[in-house]
């Protein structure tokens, strides 16, 4: 069975990139005849709320984006995150962390790297096992993974240099971000992640925690990134270009998406349309691999 979900953090408000990965990930799944779900990924407690949550599906829902199976919300599945954290252990895979956030700084050797793009550099790697309630990191074996992007093609990396030993569970008692979105993407028998090209440089490094915790490794595609008009970055923020900010500018969702299956390669030009008009022209191969920007009269 092919699925395909939209798994994104309920930060804050869904703008066009974020609407337009999830419509790209909704057209692959209706094109191929499969399952489209959402999940919503909100481990990361103080930073996530139901409301914006919510929000996000009814801004989805408005683009005719609705999930095939009820939404998961990852703040609920503490017990599998626990048990592969416990399944990880038996394998001798985990260490405790003691960096803090300063110790990170100061130790970062990648002088090239933005900012929390650092490889972890390893120095609790050899400490002793001291129990769950510790920050946890995964031990990565050596060496590079071979994985293919449905978009920009076979790929070689070493996620030893991109993101170092991945931590899996944070000392505030928060699941991390790669421990979820792998155990979930296994329980949910997840076939093809679609997600903005930022997070091409984790791949690597998730395809790794799947091997270790016996998963099946899913299709990847990393889109292109949406930028403002001026080629700066969307922010999530209150304010970002979501829905409700489009409609201040008289945007309907129509319009919105007849914009976002134009740059998905569906449409000749941007007009107003529904989703599923969108379906018999989609094709990975017409999707381009290049930054699109929104339009000057939107921002
Ligand atoms: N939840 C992540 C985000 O919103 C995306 C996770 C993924 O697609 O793998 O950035």
């Amino acid at each position: 069975m092919f699925v395909g979900r939209f798994a994104p953090s309920p930060t804050g408000v869904l703008h066009l990139g974020n609407l337009r990965t999830a419509l790209a990930s909704w057209l692959s799944v209706r094109k191929a005849g499969g399952r489209w779900i959402i999940r919503m990924e909100d481990v990361d407690g103080p930073r996530c709320s139901r409301d914006l949550g919510e929000m996000q599906l009814r801004d989805l829902a408005a683009l005719g984006l609705e999930s095939d199976a009820p939404v998961i919300w990852q703040s609920a599945r503490g017990d599998a995150y626990r048990q592969a954290l416990a399944e990880l252990h038996r394998a001798d895979r985990l260490y405790p962390c003691l960096c803090t956030r300063r110790d990170l700084q100061l130790l970062a050797s990648a002088p090239h790297a933005e900012d929390g793009l650092r490889p972890y550099p390893g120095r609790c790697r050899g400490r002793a096992w001291e129990g769950f309630d510790r920050a946890l990191r995964l031990r990565l074996p050596d060496g590079a993974v071979a994985w293919e992007d449905r978009l920009f093609g076979p790929q070689v990396e070493d996620p030893g240099a991109l993101t170092g030993d991945p931590l899996l569970f944070r000392r505030d008692g928060c699941f991390a971000y790669h421990l979820a979105v792998v155990v979930d993407d296994g329980a949910q028998g997840v076939t093809e992640v679609v997600r903005g090209a930022d997070l091409r440089s984790v791949t690597a490094t998730q395809i790794r925690l799947q091997g270790a915790l016996g998963l099946p490794h899913p299709a990847y595609v990393h889109l292109g990134m949406v930028a403002a008009p001026d080629g700066g970055r969307l922010g999530k923020r209150a304010g970002a270009l979501g829905l409700e900010a489009l409609a201040a500018r008289s945007v309907s969702p129509a319009e919105a998406l007849g914009w976002l299956g134009w740059s998905l390669g569906c449409l000749d030009r941007p007009g107003p349309c529904a989703a599923p008009d969108l379906i018999g022209a989609f094709d990975w191969t017409r999707v381009p691999k290049e930054e699109v920007r929104v339009p000057a009269a939107w921002a």
